[in-house]
């Protein structure tokens, strides 16, 4: 039988997971299809993924905190940081991981070695990169709009600040993880609070993907070497579907198509 896999978000029609598992799946003549699945109320994801029949499933902004409560078992890595982007349904119980963390390093390897990072944005991909980012010694700092979700990084950043009572350092790499840009030309801060932090870094990256967001185009404008979300996106992607086939197909062919759907 046909397993179905999906991804659940708010918004979801931007994602291009199902393009990339879909590729894969067929190429490789694996029996399964990948859905979207637009979900508003993220309280109801397990309920909707037992519903729909579903064998695995990524989730999406802003459910991953919420996907991380569902499970019946989180492993690994998601434990660290309470935040889950694939779910693999094993023999009726909601398994979680994260696979976005290992995928954002994968994507700033290029970048060398990196010692100190601007964090934008406090979400579950900030939560994620941070922890991530800590095992490997790298100092962390978050600036995000509200002060609520800065609690979480207290212990594990060296400054945690909102816009009204950032100072500005000289960093290494900036990465945005806030959704400002995604479905909006919004900066994630004020435009003064980017101009300095753009001014004060070696490298940029965003985690959104198909887009050059505001927040790439100021950093393009002075010349700042940057990258988007599209290898975070390609390095997430390979290890959930591994999760997905549990090794019924090889590391490099899932890899070979998952790059190639990037030409579709
Ligand atoms: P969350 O909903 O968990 O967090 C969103 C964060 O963005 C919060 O800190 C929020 O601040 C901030 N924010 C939202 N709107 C604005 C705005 N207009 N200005 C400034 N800050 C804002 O989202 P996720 O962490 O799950 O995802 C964040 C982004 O990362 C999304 O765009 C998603 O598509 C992308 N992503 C890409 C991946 C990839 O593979 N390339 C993987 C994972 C995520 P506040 O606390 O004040 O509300």
């Amino acid at each position: 039988m046909n397993k179905i896999f999906a991804i659940f978000g708010d918004p979801v029609s931007h994602s291009r997971s199902p393009l990339m598992h879909n590729c894969v799946f067929k190429n490789l003549n694996y029996p399964a299809s990948y859905i979207r699945v637009h979900l508003k109320d993220g309280t109801k994801l397990k309920e909707t993924f037992f519903s729909l029949g579903l064998s695995g499933a990524n989730i999406t902004i802003p459910h991953k905190e919420e996907a991380f409560k569902a499970c019946d078992e989180v492993r690994g890595f998601a434990n660290n940081v309470g935040v889950v982007n694939t779910i693999i349904n094993e023999n009726g119980k909601l398994i979680g991981y994260n696979t976005d963390a290992d995928g954002f390093m994968f994507s700033i390897k290029e970048f060398g070695d990196i010692k100190k990072i601007l964090i934008l944005g406090a979400g579950g991909t900030a939560k994620a990169l941070a922890c991530r980012f800590t095992q490997d010694n790298i100092d962390i700092t978050v600036l995000n709009r509200s002060q609520n979700r800065l609690n979480y990084f207290k212990e594990i950043a060296h400054k945690c600040y909102t816009w009204d009572n950032f100072k500005c350092e000289k960093y290494d790499l900036v990465v945005n993880t806030t959704s400002a840009g995604l479905k909006d030309e919004n900066l994630p801060a004020p435009k003064i609070i980017i101009e300095k932090i753009l001014n004060n870094t070696n490298f940029v990256a965003d985690a959104i993907y198909g887009k050059l967001t505001p927040f790439l185009k100021l950093a393009n404008e002075k010349n700042i070497t940057y990258k988007d979300g599209a290898d975070m996106l390609l390095g997430q992607g390979i290890l959930a579907n591994e999760l997905f086939v549990k090794s019924e197909l090889k590391t490099d062919d899932i890899k070979k198509f998952m790059v190639k759907s990037f030409e579709l």
